[in-house]
């Protein structure tokens, strides 16, 4: 068994289940008109039901809803047609109302699953619910020493919680599939997936247990912001539970907190039972309930799904499954090669996209979005490549800098003085006087020493100073070099 963890005295299998928190992508909040946009003046987008005012009514927001019903059509999940609001009742300085509107027993979505990638094959990871609630505000503590400050703009918002079930083994498993999560929000449309911005928050409940036997205690770990945190959190705590239990000691089921600097856990607070928040349904709010007519509607236009795309990828473009799951594993970059394919050669643009590019954008720390590049600057470089003007090496050679300026590609390569010769004539003539300065080589070629072909490529490059273009160097060679 793979994934197994040494501890003194045994092999530990860790087990993982994630809570995953995605705002939805919505101009208003999910009971209320007040904007949702990131980054405004603090308490600036709060109406009377944000703050809690009493007497103020929440209205359901419909765009909410379809994004909710179509992320779970995305996660091949039950859509329940009916669901309830709730009252999750607990008292915080940012939650002025004195309870979340969340839903319990009756969520929007029910059981579902989808597919990561592990070394040993694919990988089912069942999903199973995804429900609605309203996000809390923000306490503010860093502004001074005396004084938290509260900024309710983010009170209100509309999130999804997707449970999965404890089905991961390992960190990367849990990467592997917050990741293709990610993904889904993406393609659905229903979440930017945005983790640094908050709008992608996990909880990871880790436990550990001797494989085969019944599942362990588990932690959960609050909201840790990003994938490789995820991954140092789920390995310092599962030693940590392995130590406890190998000095036979028991795991207390809590909360925990994740440390980036330290590299570690801490208590937060003992773990909380569902009836410590007094859930009842919320008076304010009938039981939702969904017209066959709008799951259908929205099914019939469910966009393309990342699986579905890197198949459609493999099978029409001969892509490698690597270069396909790389491609599509962003929205944004599979459309961008979708155009940038158009009445091209796709290993050309594979090669270029996901080697040129993505280094480009890497060494930048810019997202291709963020980058600015556009299709044409990368469709006109390729085409000069295509047509022979310029060769791979020149174009790699000026890649940065293309990018980077204004210029369009023709005129960078005129500048530097860089086009290719693919001239038929100019290059016959170039070999001919190689094949006159050499003719004892090409006697010895004649007669049989083929290693002198590279020779005579090596010559004309030279003489043409790195521009003759080499595919053509070599044709126009064989047919004068006949024997
Ligand atoms: P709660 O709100 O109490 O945290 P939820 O049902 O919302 O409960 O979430 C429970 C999460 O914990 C799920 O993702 C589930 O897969 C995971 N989980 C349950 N039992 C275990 C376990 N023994 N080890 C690891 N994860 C677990
Ligand atoms: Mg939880």
């Amino acid at each position: 068994m793979k994934n197994l963890i040494k501890g003194k005295s045994n092999l530990w299998e860790v087990v993982l289940g994630l809570e995953v928190h995605a705002q939805i992508s919505s101009k208003s909040k999910l009971f209320s008109s007040a904007s949702t946009e990131y980054g405004s003046e603090p308490n600036s987008q709060v109406t009377l039901v944000d703050a809690g005012m009493p007497g103020a009514l929440p209205v359901i927001n419909e765009y909410c809803i379809r994004q909710a019903v179509i992320t779970g059509l995305g996660l091949n999940a039950k859509i329940n047609k009916k669901s309830v609001f709730d009252r999750k009742n607990y008292f915080y300085p940012d939650l002025p109302q004195g309870y979340q509107i969340s839903q319990f027993q009756h969520p929007i979505v029910g059981e579902g699953f989808l597919t990561i990638k592990t070394e040993e094959g694919e990988k089912k990871i069942g999903i199973t619910r995804l429900h609605l609630e309203q996000d809390a505000g923000k306490s503010i503590h860093d502004q001074d020493f005396e004084n938290t400050f509260i900024d309710l703009n983010r009170s209100g918002c509309a999130l999804m919680e997707i449970v999965s079930e404890p089905d991961m083994r390992s960190g990367l498993e849990a990467a592997e599939y917050l990741k293709k999560l990610r993904t889904i929000l993406q393609y659905v449309g229903s979440c930017d997936g945005n983790m640094e911005k908050g709008n992608l928050r996990a909880d990871v409940n880790v436990s550990v247990r001797i494989p085969g036997e019944k599942l362990g205690t588990r932690c959960e770990i609050k909201n840790v912001n990003s994938i490789k945190f995820i991954q140092q959190a789920i390995t310092f705590e599962a030693e940590r539970q392995i130590k406890l239990l190998e000095s036979g000691e028991q795991i207390v089921q809590e909360t925990r907190l994740f440390d980036p600097n330290k590299l570690e856990t801490r208590t937060m607070r003992n773990k909380e039972e569902s009836h410590d928040y007094r859930y009842f349904p919320d008076p304010d709010l009938p039981p939702l309930i969904l017209e066959d007519s709008l799951i259908d509607d929205l099914k019939k236009n469910l966009p393309e799904l990342p699986d579905k795309k890197k198949e459609r990828f493999i099978n029409l473009y001969k892509l490698k499954e690597y270069d396909a799951e790389v491609l599509v594993s962003e929205k944004d970059v599979s459309i961008f090669f979708e155009e940038l394919v158009k009445g091209r050669e796709p290993k050309l643009v594979v090669s270029w996209l996901t080697g040129e590019l993505f280094a480009f954008l890497n060494k930048k720390n810019v997202s291709l979005a963020e980058s600015k590049v556009t299709v044409k600057k990368i469709a006109d470089l390729i085409d000069l490549i295509s047509d022979g003007t310029l060769s791979n090496r020149q174009a790699k050679e000026v890649f940065e800098v293309y990018l980077e300026g204004s210029k369009t590609a023709k005129e960078l390569i005129s500048e530097k003085g860089m086009a290719q010769i693919s001239d038929e004539k100019e290059l016959s003539n170039l070999i001919v006087s190689v094949l006159d300065e050499n003719e004892d080589m090409v006697k010895d070629y004649k007669s049989g020493k083929d290693r002198l072909f590279g020779f005579f490529v090596g010559q004309v490059m030279k003489l043409s100073r790195g521009k003759a273009n080499p595919q053509m160097v070599n044709k126009i060679l064989i047919e004068k070099l006949k024997r």
